[in-house]
């Protein structure tokens, strides 16, 4: 048997539509075969909580075997996956082409839809995923919603807590009155024809973050891209669905998926690139819708058309070149998200800012320990910080001018770590790397 593939890692499709996906006897022995294979390998040992419960269940099992497992034990380590990815992408010699045919998150996620199918998803993680529903309301009533979800709003925080389960010390982003898409259309075709990337055009996905919650990265990029000579117009026609993929309720994905390429297709046969603003949502269009509705051909050609923000900055700028961008001394800890990674594109963050001249960026491949919702729950808040710990650690080693992540959330957990760890000279905010781009060009 041998350690690692010849051929290049692939990811199959996943077979949602077809019953066999939900047999749980099958599943059952499909964990057990993998666990059994990890138990042997561990070398996911310190990538997130799952892993240390598997091994750790194993190991105090009468028979430190697989099999002592109980369905209570196999839940507990489902539940510990953030579907970050990582160890399918960085850690993992068995994926497939090779013979073992392993890929953990996507196990993980089956089981989540059998659990999904079953009604045993639980009532807050199903509210919290109706993503657009929310932010309807809470954009309605802003100033109400940001109030109570403050967390020095300890009497709402608390009952929250005790009501939702959200921990009274998670960071909850505040919600926007006006989306991006209402305050910034984009920008019509650019006058100046002689900016380098003249004639490239770029329809923004918003996404939830950006459109809804924090607009800083939306309103950078479209300055950054405009001023290259890109022309650009800001959409937002519905959540990736990612919330939902966490709740293993694929139909409700492969139906966001279908709705968001439809809306899509004609942008694109208009000759635009889509820019996902955020990691997590370029990810579900570039590599997990097709593989949840591999044969729509209008998913397949957004996947294609699709580009992170950073990956398409880096792209222009090694086209034609970018305009002249001033000097920026300054020391950049950049945090590498896991969903940036699991993109297979290198560090585009680090590429785009090493364009600032004088910029001496670093990077820090750690995970965040955030996990999209999970990060938020009273039951996991602390490993989310635990997890976190040495990301915080490295990102912020050497005291840089800048911290920066291209996730979202993973920004604002970091620095919230940083902080409660006492940490001194906390970053005023841990945004997009995008933002100091704006910032070298005077924005
Ligand atoms: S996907 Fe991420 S959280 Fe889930 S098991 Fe792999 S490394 Fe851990
Ligand atoms: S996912 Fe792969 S690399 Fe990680 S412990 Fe299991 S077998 Fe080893």
């Amino acid at each position: 048997m041998t350690e690692g593939s010849l051929g290049a890692p692939t990811r199959h499709p996943i077979p949602w539509q077809e019953e066999s996906y939900y047999d749980e006897e099958a599943l059952d022995l499909e964990l057990r075969r993998v666990f059994d294979i990890c138990h042997g390998c561990r070398r996911c040992f310190n990538l997130c909580d799952s892993f240390p419960q598997l091994f750790d269940l194993i190991d105090e099992s009468p028979n430190e075997e697989v099999e002592d497992l109980s369905a209570g034990d196999i839940k507990n380590v489902v539940d510990s996956c953030t579907l970050c990815d990582m160890c399918f992408m960085v850690k993992c010699p068995y994926v497939p082409p090779h013979e073992f045919d392993l890929d953990f998150p996507h196990l993980m996620l089956r089981h989540r839809a059998v659990e999904n199918r079953n009604g045993k998803t639980g009532f807050v993680d199903k509210q919290l995923a109706e993503i657009d529903r929310n932010a309807a309301v809470a954009g309605t009533l802003s100033g109400a919603a940001n109030w109570a979800s403050k967390g020095s709003n300890g009497v709402t925080r608390g009952i929250l807590e005790s009501v939702a389960g959200i921990d009274k010390r998670a960071h909850l982003p505040p919600f926007q009155e006006v989306p991006l898409t209402h305050k910034h259309v984009g920008h019509g075709p650019v006058a100046n024809a002689a900016a380098p990337a003249f004639g490239r055009k770029a329809a923004i996905y918003a996404t939830c973050y950006g459109n809804f919650n924090d607009q800083t990265a939306g309103k950078a990029a479209l300055d950054v891209l405009s001023h290259n000579g890109v022309q650009t117009r800001v959409e937002y026609p519905a959540c990736c669905g990612m919330p939902k993929l966490e709740n293993g309720d694929l139909p409700a994905v492969a139906s966001s998926a279908e709705q968001v390429a439809a809306f899509f297709e004609p942008i694109i046969d208009e000759g635009f690139d889509i820019v996902a603003l955020t990691p997590s949502c370029a990810l579900m269009m570039k590599f997990e819708w097709p593989l949840i509705l591999p044969d729509n051909a209008v998913v397949k050609k957004l996947a294609l058309a699709t580009r992170d923000l950073s990956e398409y900055i880096v792209e222009i700028a090694k086209e034609k070149g970018l305009v002249p961008i001033d000097e920026m001394k300054a020391e950049i800890g950049i945090h590498f998200a896991c969903h940036s990674r699991a993109q297979n594109m290198g560090p585009k963050a680090m590429e785009m800012l090493k364009l600032i001249p004088g910029a001496k960026p670093s990077i820090t491949e750690r995970c965040s320990g955030h996990g999209g919702k999970w990060g938020i729950f009273k039951e996991n808040f602390d490993k989310a910080v635990k997890v976190g710990r040495p990301a915080a650690r490295a990102v912020s080693k050497g005291d840089p001018d800048y911290m920066v992540s291209e996730c979202p959330l993973a920004g604002p957990h970091l620095r919230q770590i940083m902080e409660s760890g006492g940490q001194k000279d906390l970053p005023a905010r841990i945004g997009h790397p995008i933002e100091l781009l704006a910032k070298a060009y005077g924005f």
